[in-house]
């Protein structure tokens, strides 16, 4: 007892001792030619030493253009363009996509990238050579990085601004033409199911909302997957719904689902989107297949609209939980071909499955499908709502 209490001002003081360490840590030294001191930049200590991407560009004077929305930020280092997102361990300068060990962190609306991996990538880029010291808390940047100053175009921010708004809807009724998709027990046709909730789902929203929207096909026809989404970009859609129906093997299967495109697939998902993508195969040509590496791509292109699908998949799941007497899946990710190439958020919804006896029966009925047309209509109602307030 005596000893503790005989310990604890020591203990005072090699605690207040780190505190301070600590706060001698939050920053490091840009020097520039000759040691000249550019300024500090605040950082983070974790597993390493990671910087601020603001500060960094506002110390280089070219600034940083950050999109709050799609946590993305651009800075310029030399004259390379670079571009981080956050929670995403890849940096692309100019069009090269590099893989740091870590994903870039966002804190207090400041980015954070790992400092060894973001010089290294720089210098691989053929940047100047910078030299990091740890003991001194300082980077001196090579001498021919200069300050620049890049104005920032006011009329890019207000183009960012209205790229947003939810004007556009894109509704994707899956398969159609020679390509039925999935065949129910009974022998129902997914093409005809998907198509059926799109047309009730564009009703809904043409009769209550001020939205635009367009259809990928309102008929029997076949389309390709690509097809699907360069119209949906061409039109400027700000969100892509693609509509499905699901099938397996074991005819118990049943629910509901809504997919985001990602890399954090289980064995499930993988079948659901390899079934999906299996369209591939009858448009012939030279349709690319999605591989690995084009999924990775993919997710790191779509990084900015990964908050908006993720949100909008959650408020379909939300909707349909109230309205469907079925099993809510969840939202998942897998890599749809259909989602790859879309540039706004965008989701691919299972309605049911169709291999399942009694729910080919409820997907049939004008009654189901209504409900699920009306469930969609209300995430959509509700997703627009988010966008308004932030
Ligand atoms: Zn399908």
């Amino acid at each position: 007892m005596k000893l503790l209490i005989l310990l604890r001002p020591i203990l005072s003081i090699v605690f207040l001792l780190s505190i301070i360490i600590a706060k001698n840590e939050q920053s490091i030294t840009i020097l520039g030619e000759n040691n000249t001191m550019l300024g500090k930049a605040d950082i983070l200590k974790k597993d390493q030493y990671y910087i601020s991407v603001n500060d960094f560009g506002k110390i280089l004077g070219s600034g940083s253009f950050v999109n709050d929305k799609t946590e993305k930020i651009v800075i310029y280092v030399d004259s390379f363009k670079i571009k981080l997102s956050n929670n995403i361990a890849f940096i692309v300068v100019d069009e090269t996509i590099y893989q740091m060990g870590n994903k870039i962190i966002k804190r207090d609306n400041e980015y954070y990238v790992p400092i060894d991996d973001f010089f290294n990538i720089l210098s691989v880029h053929g940047s100047d050579s910078h030299s990091i010291d740890y003991t001194t808390m300082s980077i001196t940047l090579g001498p021919k990085t200069k300050k620049i100053s890049k104005p920032i175009v006011v009329a890019d921010l207000i183009k960012e601004k209205n790229k947003w708004k939810l004007d556009t809807i894109i509704i994707d009724p899956g398969h159609g033409g020679k390509d039925p998709g999935a065949i129910g027990y009974r022998g129902t046709k997914e093409k005809d199911i998907t198509l059926d909730v799109a047309k009730r789902l564009v009703k809904k929203i043409e009769r209550n909302m001020n939205i635009n929207t367009i259809l990928t096909r309102d008929e029997d026809v076949f389309i390709r997957l690509e097809d699907r989404t360069k119209l949906a970009n061409s039109e400027n859609g700000k969100l892509f719904i693609s509509i499905h129906a699901n099938s397996a093997e074991d005819r118990r299967a049943n629910g509901f689902e809504t997919y985001m495109i990602g890399t954090n697939k289980n064995a499930a998902a993988v079948r659901t989107a390899a079934r999906e993508n299996a369209v591939l195969d009858l448009e012939g040509g030279n349709t690319k297949k999605l591989t690995d590496e084009a999924l990775i791509k993919a997710t790191i292109a779509q990084s900015g609209f990964a908050n908006g699908s993720e949100q909008f998949a959650a408020l379909v799941q939300e909707e349909m939980n109230k309205r469907l007497q079925s099993k809510d899946r969840g939202v998942k990710q897998a890599g749809f071909y259909v989602l790859a190439y879309a540039s706004m958020p965008n989701v691919l919804i299972e309605l049911g499955y169709i291999s399942n006896p009694s729910e080919e029966k409820k997907l049939k009925s004008s009654q189901y499908k209504d409900a699920l047309a009306t469930s969609i209509y209300r995430a959509i109602e509700q997703y627009q709502k988010t966008l308004n307030v932030n």
